[in-house]
């Protein structure tokens, strides 16, 4: 205890033995408001290095994080999963719609030849049941001596009912026929080109093939033998040309192919409706966080829509608010001290100060600057400096738990709010003062010494804006620095 020095010149209650490390502070003291000196001194290259701890935050914008270099095309992700999603479900659509083409075409097909070996068979039995001896005679079919050649009108028949082309032939001519060729002239007498089917119907074969050749064009052709008295003497030949079985089917090609399209449509409008729920989700995060970015603050809320699912973009909207937080936390907090800086003190008096004005109750404002502070950089080194600016800040933290809040407002200057009247804040103020004298710092060597601070006090009486009152208060501490510090001023 002996060897305890204060810095506290006047101060006799605290200082047991004291020592004036520097005389030096008294000179100046009192030429310049306290506020206005923390802010425009400087002093030592150590504390311009300190200072950005307890600067307000310039206006220039924060170093973007180094990324990988963008691509130059910019897109968005709706058009991404547009691209990535249109693009198969054409492929499948035209897949699809080609497998159900080439299928409806084989079953269409099939039936069509039932349709033609079933007529072929009746026009076969029809014919082969006259009884008589089926000949030719001077190019007329004869049974016995009764021309068929009138039988004509029951092929005609047949086309009408059926739409297919129907003909009897007699050994390879073509004795009776429904056949016109391109003038429209009847193909009656015309031959059957391809003996292989002659060979095989004279065999007593059913023949089906869909590529005989009739007048240049291809046709689906069935050939049914037709019985003379005793054995095949012809066929039954009927036929559709592939011209219009396809005109037939056109229709139902016309249908598949809507019906891929409405198929693809649909699909693609539910995907795009699905995507664009996430990609709103995803864009209220990328607002929030561009927010966060560009005005850096994190007063913002995250939209409660973006939680909608327990998601991954939940769990990233989780992410960026927790981000978010622990910016603001940080981005108000003084790190030395862990009291609000100047930038969330702000704040916090902006909110004090427009409650009280909506809901006319008072509050009032306290700044503290620690007496002589200079000195002890000066006499123990900057360390030893911020451990009594910890300690001091400490204190202030304690006492504006219960019902204000303490702000790192420059320096070695503090602030302080409190939802209470004057004489009230008066009293805190004063055990304030009493903690701060009462406790002991240690030079590096182990040496204790004493602080003292000075305070200004100003309750919001009316004012029009917050800055007037702190004005007052900042007056008021100029006033006590100037009384001879250790005081407090309201
Ligand atoms: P007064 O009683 O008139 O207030 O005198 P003072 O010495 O306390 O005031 P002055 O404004 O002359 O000095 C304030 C000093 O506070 C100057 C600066 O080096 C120091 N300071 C400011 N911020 C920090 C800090 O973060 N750490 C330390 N160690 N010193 C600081
Ligand atoms: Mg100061
Ligand atoms: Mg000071």
């Amino acid at each position: 205890m002996d060897e305890e020095k204060s810095l506290q010149p006047k101060n006799e209650e605290v200082a047991e033995e004291p020592v004036k490390v520097s005389e030096e502070p008294a000179k100046d003291s009192g030429e310049k408001p306290a506020v206005e000196a923390a802010a425009e001194t400087p002093a030592t290259e150590e504390s311009a290095a300190e200072k950005p701890a307890t600067e307000e935050p310039g206006p220039e914008k924060p170093a973007r994080a180094r990324t990988p270099r963008r691509n130059r095309h910019k897109t968005t992700v709706q058009l991404q999963i547009n691209f990535l999603t249109l693009i198969p479900i054409l492929l499948m659509g035209i897949l699809f719609m080609l497998i159900g083409m080439s299928m409806f075409k084989k079953s269409a097909m099939e039936e069509m030849f039932k349709l033609l070996r079933g007529t072929a068979i009746v026009a076969s039995e029809h014919f082969s049941s006259i009884d008589g001896y089926l000949h030719l005679e001077g190019g007329e079919l004869y049974f016995d001596d009764e021309r068929i050649s009138d039988e004509q009108s029951y092929l005609d028949r047949v086309k009408d009912a059926y739409g297919i082309e129907i003909s009897v032939i007699y050994g390879n001519n073509r004795v009776l026929t429904t056949l016109t060729d391109t003038d429209g002239k009847t193909m009656n007498g015309t031959m059957l080109a391809d003996s292989r089917i002659v060979m095989e119907v004279f065999k007593g074969n059913i023949v089906s093939t869909e590529k005989n050749v009739i007048r240049k064009e291809q046709f689906l052709c069935v050939y049914v033998p037709l019985l003379g008295r005793d054995n095949v003497c012809g066929m039954i030949e009927t036929a559709i040309s592939l011209k219009q079985f396809n005109h037939m089917n056109r229709q139902f090609y016309i249908y598949i192919v809507l019906l891929t399209l409405l198929t693809i449509g649909v699909t693609f409008l539910l995907i795009s409706f699905f995507t664009r729920q996430l990609i709103k989700r995803l864009a209220l995060i990328r607002d929030y966080l561009e927010e966060l970015v560009t005005k850096q603050t994190a007063e913002q809320e995250m939209n409660p829509l973006v939680y909608r699912y327990n998601d991954e973009i939940a769990t990233l909207a989780e992410h960026a608010t927790t981000i978010a937080t622990s910016l603001k936390t940080v981005m108000g907090t003084d790190p030395l001290t862990g009291l609000y800086n100047r930038r969330a003190g702000r704040q916090h008096l902006k909110e004090l100060w427009e409650t009280s004005h909506k809901n006319f109750t008072v509050f009032t404002i306290v700044i503290g600057d620690l007496d002589f502070f200079k000195n002890v950089n000066d006499q123990y080194g900057h360390d030893v400096g911020d451990t009594v600016l910890v300690g001091v800040a400490d204190i202030l933290k304690k006492h504006a738990e219960s019902e204000g809040f303490a702000v790192r407002w420059g320096g070695e200057e503090f602030l302080m709010g409190f939802t209470a009247a004057r004489d009230e804040t008066y009293e805190i103020v004063k055990n304030i003062s009493k903690d701060i004298k009462r406790q002991t710092f240690y030079s590096a060597d182990r040496k204790p010494f004493h602080m003292s601070m000075t305070f200004g006090i100003a309750s919001f009486a009316g004012q029009e804006n917050i800055d007037e009152v702190i004005r007052i208060a900042d007056n008021n501490l100029y006033e006590g620095k100037h009384k001879g510090r250790d005081c407090i001023v309201s």
